[in-house]
């Protein structure tokens, strides 16, 4: 069968991995991909922005299954879309994937469905948020309602600053596009999981758990990326936890979705925050993480397509998913200047020597082949991910491969998974 990847990212490309994996897969198309995907993959161009470009390229190429990696092709509806065009695609719809794309709507649907999360407001104007912040104390956690690329959350040390923040956000003066909600939040402490489970829009399948850094700098400081690494281990969310979470975040959230009309098929990502008061919900993502994506996909033993495909078909309730016991880790190699400003076009030398380390996968993030060279072409350049029988073996494989890489300005943090280690 030929599967179709839309998305250029590392997550997009630990699919195609996964996906070619699969002995019943003959042919994996990504568009547009990238240097990395361009190995194991064909690649076309498509805008991912413009929806009718999406759906002319699936209608050319006819996939038998099309999985859509990034959130703006949910939130442009791609999914509904090629499912009115007879095409098989794996993702929720335009509706269900406002879990993800407004903050608000995630917020509001918590509340309705009394499923755990932060104290909050939704605001639709800087009135409104002067009122409500008098009820929070700082720090206060203030939040674009839309899709903003882990650029929308501002934590505020005063009542003054979450002010000026949700006024940054109404004008676009700080996201660029202006926002018509904004979220007020209570900030919370604790560890941060991402509780990713698959879904047919009734059950819910977890998958392994994974934690992951977005900060730039180690120690957990500076300002935030889309990810600089992640690990995953089976001892980081024991089995009664698991199920706390199933039970009362992940099915109850498909439960609401299909009780109102908007059922969910797709990756649930359920980021929390496991405070005193027990796990609290920060967000969804409807889809896929990246970098979690790579550590989890990693352990995954199971056919992903097989899995994938029972989401879309409606018996995800038969499928028990199979892992590799022990621990992944992926560290992100960026280029130098990143989340600022960055070259791109510098050549890339020592994949091949990395990907000799054994249980290491590097994945391509922002990568372009040219004329038979590896080139970065993004923030974030590689995610060099490796399995192993524990954590530290993981990460001592990642870092291993990562020191055979090399390219002018590449940074990555050399602390991924401290947290577990100590
Ligand atoms: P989000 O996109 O909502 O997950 O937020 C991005 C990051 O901001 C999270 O991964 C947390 O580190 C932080 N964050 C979001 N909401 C809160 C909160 N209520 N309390 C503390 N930190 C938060």
């Amino acid at each position: 069968m030929k599967v179709l990847i839309l998305g250029s990212g590392g997550r997009e490309h630990a699919l195609a991995w996964a996906v070619a994996r699969s002995p019943r897969v003959t042919q994996v198309v990504c568009a547009p991909g990238n240097g990395g995907m361009a190995q194991i993959a064909r690649c076309v161009p498509v805008d991912l922005r413009e929806l009718a470009a999406m759906v002319r390229l699936a209608e050319a190429e006819q996939p038998a299954l099309t999985i859509v990696g990034p959130e703006l092709p949910l939130s442009l509806g791609v999914v509904d879309t090629l499912q009115q065009r007879g095409l098989r695609v794996f993702g929720p719809t335009r509706a269900a994937a406002m879990l993800e794309s407004s903050k608000g709507f995630a917020k509001q649907f918590l509340h309705r469905h009394n499923i755990p999360t932060p104290n909050y407001a939704v605001c639709a104007s800087a009135a409104e948020v002067e009122k409500a912040i008098e009820v929070f104390h700082p720090p206060i956690v203030v939040k674009a309602d839309g899709l903003a690329a882990g650029k929308g959350v501002i934590i505020c040390s005063s009542r003054h600053t979450a002010a000026e923040a949700a006024q940054g956000l109404f004008t676009g003066a700080l996201l660029g596009a202006a926002e018509r909600q904004v979220v007020i939040e209570e900030f919370l402490e604790g560890d941060e999981i991402s509780f990713l489970c698959l879904s047919d829009g009734k059950h819910v399948t977890p998958l392994v758990p994974a934690q992951d850094h977005k900060r730039i700098g180690e120690g957990d400081t500076g300002p935030n990326t889309g990810g600089m690494g992640v690990y995953s281990t089976d001892s980081m969310l024991d089995a009664a936890m698991s199920d706390w979470i199933l039970r009362h975040i992940a099915e109850p959230t498909v439960e609401g979705m299909a009780a109102e009309d908007a059922p969910f098929t797709g990756v649930l990502y359920c980021g929390l925050m496991m405070t005193a008061r027990g796990p609290q919900v920060l967000e969804f993502n409807a889809r896929f993480g990246d970098p979690e994506t790579q550590a989890i996909l990693a352990r995954m033993e199971s056919d992903l397509v097989d899995a994938l495909e029972a989401c879309i078909d409606g018996r995800l309730a038969g499928v028990a998913l199979r892992w590799a016991p022990g621990a992944s880790a992926c560290v992100v190699a960026s280029s130098g200047g990143y989340p600022g400003s960055y070259k791109t076009g510098l050549p890339i030398t020592g994949l091949a020597a990395a990907a000799q380390v054994p249980g290491v996968e590097v994945f391509h993030a922002g990568t372009v082949l040219e004329g038979g060279q590896m080139l970065t072409a993004g923030g974030r350049v590689l995610g060099v991910t490796a399995a192993a029988d524990t954590l530290s073996e993981a990460l001592a494989r990642a870092y291993q491969a990562m020191a055979e890489i090399s390219f002018e300005g590449m940074y990555y943090r050399r602390d991924i998974g401290h947290r577990a280690l100590k």
